[in-house]
């Protein structure tokens, strides 16, 4: 009984981490970029918000996608923080 359950313990530490891991390397949807651009994000799920942050600090196709959404985009997206360019 005791190795069943911690079987299923380290099978939902390693779920849980491999969704944190690979969250950041998945690219965001037009509308998770929107949402981040807006603000909306940040309120909703700081979690998502600093992931997203991670992504788009190393993912130029993200980054020109929120490029284009920025544009589009009106609101209160100007009070978002910029997005910090790593390099
Ligand atoms: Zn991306």
């Amino acid at each position: 009984m005791g190795k069943i359950i911690v079987l299923v313990a380290a099978i939902a530490i390693i779920y849980y981490i491999g969704k944190e891991v690979l969250g950041a390397f998945r690219h965001l949807s037009d509308e998770e970029l929107a949402d981040f651009w807006a603000g909306r994000t940040k309120k909703s799920d700081p979690k998502a918000q600093r992931r997203f942050s991670e992504h788009l600090g190393s993912c130029s196709s993200c980054r020109d996608r929120l490029d284009e959404i920025r544009k589009s985009e009106s609101g209160p997206g100007a009070d978002a923080p910029m997005i910090e360019r790593k390099y």
